[in-house]
């Protein structure tokens, strides 16, 4: 299936690279969220890494101009009509993702795709919610979308062979690498990735080493182009929280249990970098 009319649900960090890197890449985006200020909000930084890009001469004023006016703002769900295939990428909480589903399978056309962005939530809960189950699956960028090469495909059970092949099809068509990944909570990335940041997040809390400390061990030592804790606060410590969540119901393995400090630090507002506060000050 040609891809031509891409819906992004959710103007936030990740929607907003996605909405921007499908529209670089040609096609016609509608950029949803729930309120005006929110779809600006999405806007408005899209304008600016583009505008950081036009700077650095990588791309030109009057391309620029002519990716953004590919890019159509939405508060209103039924714009999803003319939508061939929908990311969404919505806030990391079940609930709101089933309601967004069952919305976008009335909405949509019968031939329509719908994935979901979801970092943990398993693909085939959602399908479910859906009457079109083939058509349902995972498509999970990175962060920053426009700067990292991954996308993790993830079927579920229900998910079709075509579903499939017009997802690989389209994120390489975004210039991304697929990887696909069974239907378990986590699937491969933040089953490995998650585990290992709430740990740095104990060792924390624990006082086997400050936020500094910690980070420097795992970038001088490991090679990791940033810290555990770093990393936490650019994706989110409520979306870590969420995750981690996901992992503990899902497998019901104690390993799983989210550090009390990461709770403590959602419940006060200090959600990383988007706050600007989480274990930095930004
Ligand atoms: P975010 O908080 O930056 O943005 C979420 C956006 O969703 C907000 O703008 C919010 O208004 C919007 N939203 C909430 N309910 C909505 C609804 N009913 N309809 C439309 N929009 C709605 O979060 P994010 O970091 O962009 O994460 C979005 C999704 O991507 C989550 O599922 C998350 O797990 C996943 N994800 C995040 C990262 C990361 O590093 N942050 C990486 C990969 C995947």
């Amino acid at each position: 299936m040609q891809v031509e009319t891409f819906g992004v649900i959710g103007a936030g960090q990740m929607g907003g690279g996605i909405a921007q890197v499908a529209a670089v890449n040609g096609m016609q985006v509608i950029l949803h969220d729930i309120s005006t200020e929110f779809v600006e909000r999405g806007m408005a930084a899209i304008t600016k890494n583009l505008r950081r890009s036009a700077e650095k001469g990588k791309i030109t004023d009057s391309e620029v101009q002519g990716i953004l006016d590919r890019i159509t703002p939405s508060t209103d769900m039924t714009r999803m009509k003319s939508a061939d295939f929908v990311v969404e990428a919505a806030s990391e909480n079940e609930e709101i993702k089933f309601k967004i589903f069952s919305r976008l399978d009335e909405v949509c056309p019968p031939h329509a795709i719908l994935s979901s962005n979801t970092s943990s939530i398993p693909i085939g809960r959602i399908a479910s919610r859906t009457r079109r189950p083939d058509k349902i699956i995972g498509m999970h960028f990175m962060n920053p979308v426009p700067v990292m090469k991954l996308v993790e495909v993830i079927r579920a059970l229900s998910t079709s062979d075509e579903t499939y092949r017009t997802t690989v099809e389209l994120a390489e068509k975004m210039g991304k690498t697929p990887a696909v990944a069974s239907d378990f909570p986590g699937f491969i990335a933040n089953r490995i990735l998650l585990p290992m940041i709430n740990e740095a997040i104990f060792c924390l809390f624990q006082g086997v080493g400050s936020k500094e400390s910690i980070d420097t061990v795992m970038k001088l030592g490991m090679n990791h182009p940033m810290g555990p804790l770093a990393l936490a606060d650019l994706i989110g410590l409520d979306t870590c929280l969420a995750i981690l969540t996901t992992l503990h119901q899902g497998f019901g393995d104690p390993k799983y249990r989210p550090c009390p400090l990461l709770r403590q630090y959602v419940e006060t507002g200090w959600l990383g970098r988007k706050t600007g506060r989480g274990f930095y000050q930004y």
